[in-house]
């Protein structure tokens, strides 16, 4: 079959290398010159199956006040007269309730879980290197109310079978030795070691040099203009370089996959939900993270990846913009500099992308109601997590197999 995978992030990469394995004709297109670009580019680098949960959750909208007033706040909200951000938002709060969460969080983990097999395939198939590390996720604790309430994470975990431990100062210093520089500041952590950490822009572009050996075709520097039907049934990509015959597309373009799918009357709730980040050059070892340490206060990960420091966070609701905002920047510096002193700040690149976020969490994969068209997208907060599960599952769905785990309630059809 002749599939057109819309985007070439690491969504659209995935994508394309599983449908080439299964046999398919793909062309990636992407207006970038090259994969990985824009959301994909340099996101926190948390590999994270096990601390992977929807943001909106019980109690969100009252933490999300207290947030709005501090002064390194992980959430900002910039109203607008926007009415694709007030729905979402709208749908959002319609999410917190404690039967949402449990039905948004186990579609979540079992995407996840799927993802875990379908990476470590992925390695294995391919052998490529992206500042991997299996070292594991430590949520780090400044405060004793911060220990305490994470006992209704411990118990989570433990009800959906995720690996744990519970560390007081001692423990967290033993897996971050870095930490022992800061050691007053901190009262524990709890420590996810199945999780992994690396670089999703390498990744992608290792990928998409393994997808171009099995005859995937890569069309960058090419805007997507729309979509042709024939009989209800998809027929081709328009593009700004003329039109690409397809029986099947997937998809795959990330924030803006919403706007793509609204000329043709499919109403998709994914909205940009901004983030920002700090690459830093490592000078001392001995003073960097070993893996991801989860600053909890901040809501801030910060990963080492390979001979640096990725620092990543926030939530900034402001609409389809990237602009750099410097009362981010301080905010990045000063969570990592309190962990993690003497890293060189100065020497820091500063970045923001914009994740694609459904209001309960979960992407959106499957089939929609024009025949042949498919979609891969709605990541949000963990899309680099849960790549490569969500690639074998659309290849799977776009081949006429039956996937090897449910998805039924992961596609389109689930807003009803
Ligand atoms: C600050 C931050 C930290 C994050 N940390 C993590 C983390 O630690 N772990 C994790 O798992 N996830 C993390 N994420 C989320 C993750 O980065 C995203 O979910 C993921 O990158 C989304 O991938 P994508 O392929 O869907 O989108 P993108 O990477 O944005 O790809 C979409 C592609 O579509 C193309 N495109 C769009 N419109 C058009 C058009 N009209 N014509 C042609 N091309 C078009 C774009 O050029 C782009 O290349 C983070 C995100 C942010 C912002």
């Amino acid at each position: 079959m002749k599939v057109i995978v819309l985007g070439a992030g690491v969504i659209g990469v995935t994508s394309a290398y599983q449908l080439a394995k299964a046999g398919h004709d793909v062309t990636v297109v992407d207006r970038q010159e090259g994969p990985a670009l824009e959301t994909s580019f340099a996101n926190a680098g948390e590999v994270s199956f096990g601390y992977c949960s929807p943001w909106a959750a019980p109690g969100i909208p009252s933490k999300a006040l207290k947030w709005l007033l501090m002064q390194h706040t992980p959430l900002i909200l910039r109203p607008k007269l926007d009415r694709a951000m007030l729905t979402w938002m709208l749908q959002m709060l319609r999410n917190c309730t404690a039967e949402r969460y449990a039905i948004n969080k186990s579609r979540m983990l079992r995407l996840a879980d799927y993802s875990r097999t379908s990476l470590a395939d992925v390695r294995a198939e391919t052998g490529i290197g992206y500042d991997e590390r299996m070292q594991g996720t430590l949520q780090l604790f400044r405060t004793q109310q911060q220990l305490d309430a994470s006992a209704k994470d411990v118990k989570a975990l433990a009800a959906d079978g995720v690996p744990y431990d519970v560390l007081d100062r001692d423990g967290c210093i033993r897996a971050e030795p870095a930490l022992q520089h800061v050691r007053e500041k901190i009262v524990g952590g709890l420590l996810t070691p199945k999780d992994e950490t690396g670089d999703c822009f390498k990744f992608t572009n290792e990928l998409a040099a393994r997808a171009a050996e099995l005859g995937v075709r890569f069309a960058y520097g090419t805007n997507i203009k729309g979509l042709s039907e024939e009989g209800g049934r998809v027929s081709g990509v328009a593009t700004d370089r003329g039109w690409l015959s397809a029986d099947a597309v997937v998809v795959a373009l990330g924030s803006h996959s919403s706007l793509f799918l609204k000329p043709l009357g499919i109403k998709l709730p994914v909205y940009p939900v901004k983030g920002y980040s700090l690459t830093i050059p490592i000078t001392d070892p001995s003073r960097a993270p070993e893996s991801t340490v989860m600053d909890e206060t901040y809501k801030i990960a910060i990963t080492r990846l390979g001979d640096r420091i990725r620092v990543g966070g926030m939530a900034e609701i402001s609409g389809y913009t990237n602009d750099l905002c410097s009362a981010r920047r301080r905010t990045l510096e000063h969570s990592v500099s309190d962990l993690f002193p003497g890293c060189d700040l100065p020497k820091a690149s500063f970045w923001s992308g914009l994740r694609p976020m459904t209001p309960d969490g979960t992407p959106v994969i499957g089939p929609t109601k024009v025949a042949g068209l498919f979609l891969n997208t709605g990541h949000g907060t963990l899309g680099w997590t849960m790549s490569c599960g969500s690639a074998r599952l659309i290849s799977d769905l776009v081949s006429g197999r039956k996937p090897e785990i449910d998805a039924a309630d992961l596609a389109i059809a689930r807003y009803g």
